[in-house]
């Protein structure tokens, strides 16, 4: 199961890597650029519908039936 929150990529060499935690990914952006001078960007792809599923699903579970 996978659940990457964030794509790291370098347009000046091409890497591409999918981390599960922002924290890590900001730590390899850092440690690239420090290496390598090149200037690697994010991309959040599936942290926006993760949220809505989250949404919906502490939306079921919070009403209770008898409240409509
Ligand atoms: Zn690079």
């Amino acid at each position: 199961m996978t659940d990457n929150r964030a794509t790291v990529t370098c347009p000046a060499c091409g890497l591409e890597e999918s981390f599960s935690k922002l924290a890590h990914a900001r730590l390899f952006i850092e440690k690239h650029r420090d290496e390598t001078g090149h200037d690697p960007v994010w991309e959040l792809g599936r942290f926006p519908s993760g949220v809505e599923q989250m949404g919906d699903e502490a939306g079921v579970c919070g009403i209770p039936e008898s409240f409509e």
